[in-house]
């Protein structure tokens, strides 16, 4: 493997596979000790015989990314902020890991030989120059950081080609879709993109004026990290899934339908040119889906729930409205004008989705927000990667005009 650097270690190639490695899909998971990277580590603690995690990286929780290595033992742990390098690396010293730190170790510890799959589990555009990095050095991506594909969709999709790597969905339901398109060779007519709707799927405009951080958090079905919990709040983390939806299967946003359905049991569907639907259904468990990216095209047995059709009450569909959940409708419309806005909107929603959490700004604040920084931020047609890097810095800074600064709260 050829890292050089992270200017903090000393170590400048990893150990050996020794004993370890014969046979296994060795994994890179992108933020292990997040929700998503949690549970991608219990998939491969069931399934030894099959998975190792040769990769393990965290932005600052670096006691259980030391716990977390010291029980499924990489070759190597990598901790984003520069901070944590020394406890870190102190923590590990008696083990045969190597320790590195910073965001550009992230981008070199996944071009690795031995690593098989990349599991990109990080938050936010932070996701998008180390996807980049595993797909040049051709490894297949489980894609759970859904930003990378909001921000840089048509740029992956060309590199995806140019790599030959595949992209394996993580996110329930584009694994749904996914799961669906199984064996069929048709033209896909219409996705039907489900949404649970979140905690104030049933607020008037009235009650969303003085939500808070805490009720955000409660999400009905999912047991999530921060961000995409307060995201699943604002529906903006369905407009995601829409932009998403349309760089991964090639479909365009008329031909994708959000539908409201609160029991999270249907995780999305197909409709195919003759009227048949296919769709798939089970207990709202990101484990499935996980294990799938890993395993395809096999699938594996597992212990989870299954579901039980004699006590699911019923399986209800409404249409969103985007009156109250603007951030869904302005996602829709970046996909329409297209080039940088989807960039824009993610880097916008980054920074009030933050400040929303810290109370710098209120629920409905965030669309305003995103609103005026799609109108300000300078518009790209046709942008490149550099593009899309400063892209995101201005929109974060205009965006964070808007909000209160940490001082005030
Ligand atoms: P989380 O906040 O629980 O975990 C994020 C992980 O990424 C942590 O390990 C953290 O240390 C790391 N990280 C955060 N910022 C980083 C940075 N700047 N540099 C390096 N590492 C960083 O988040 P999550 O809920 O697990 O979500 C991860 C991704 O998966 C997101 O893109 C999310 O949209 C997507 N996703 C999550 C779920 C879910 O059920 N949690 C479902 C579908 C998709
Ligand atoms: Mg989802």
């Amino acid at each position: 493997m050829n890292i050089q650097h992270s200017q903090q270690s000393k170590v400048t190639t990893l150990p050996l596979k020794g004993e370890r490695g014969g046979g296994l899909k060795q994994i890179a998971i992108l933020g292990s000790t997040g929700s998503i990277g949690t549970q991608a580590l219990q998939v491969i603690a069931a399934h030894a015989d099959r998975f190792e995690a040769r990769i393990l990286t965290a932005n600052r929780r670096w006691e259980l990314l030391a716990e977390q290595a010291r029980k499924f033992l990489p070759a190597a742990v990598v901790i984003a902020d520069e901070t944590y390098y020394e406890p870190l690396r102190t923590a590990l010293a008696d083990l045969p890991i190597a320790v590195y730190a910073g965001a550009d170790a992230l981008c070199q510890v996944v071009e690795g030989d031995e690593i098989d799959l990349v599991l990109t589990a990080m938050v936010g555009f932070a996701g998008l120059p180390p996807t980049i990095a595993a797909i040049r050095a051709g490894k297949p991506i489980a894609l759970a950081n859904k930003e990378t594909m909001v921000v840089a969709g048509e740029l992956i999709n060309g590199l995806c080609q140019q790599f030959q790597v595949p992209i394996l969905p993580v996110d329930s339901e584009h694994s749904a879709i996914f799961q669906s398109l199984m064996g069929e060779v048709s033209p896909i007519e219409k996705i039907i993109l489900t949404a649970s709707g979140g905690p104030f799927r049933t607020f008037t405009r009235e009650q969303l004026e003085s939500v808070t951080p805490a009720m955000a958090l409660k999400h009905p079905n999912w047991d999530m990290g921060a961000k995409i919990t307060i995201d699943s709040a604002s529906m903006m983390n369905k407009g995601f899934e829409v932009i998403e939806a349309k760089w991964l299967f090639g479909v365009e946003p008329e031909k994708i339908q959000v539908v409201v359905h609160p029991q999270s049991v249907v995780h999305s569907a197909v409709q195919f040119a003759d009227g048949a639907v296919k769709a798939q259904l089970g207990v709202p468990d990101m484990r499935v889906p996980i294990q799938l990216a890993f395993s395809f095209p096999e699938r594996l047995q597992s212990d989870f729930d299954r579901l039980d059709w004699f006590t699911m009450h019923s399986l209800t569909f409404e249409r969103p409205d985007t009156d109250r959940f603007r951030c869904l409708a302005l996602a829709y419309e970046s996909l329409r004008q297209g080039g940088n806005m989807p960039c824009i909107v993610n880097a916008a929603n980054e920074i009030v989705n933050r400040a929303f959490l810290e109370g710098r700004c209120r629920f409905l604040q965030m669309a305003d927000i995103i609103e005026q920084t799609m109108q300000r931020a300078t518009f790209i047609k046709t942008p490149t990667y550099e593009d899309y890097l400063a892209t995101d810095k201005e929109a974060r800074r205009i965006a964070a005009e808007q909000t209160l600064p940490s001082k005030f709260v």
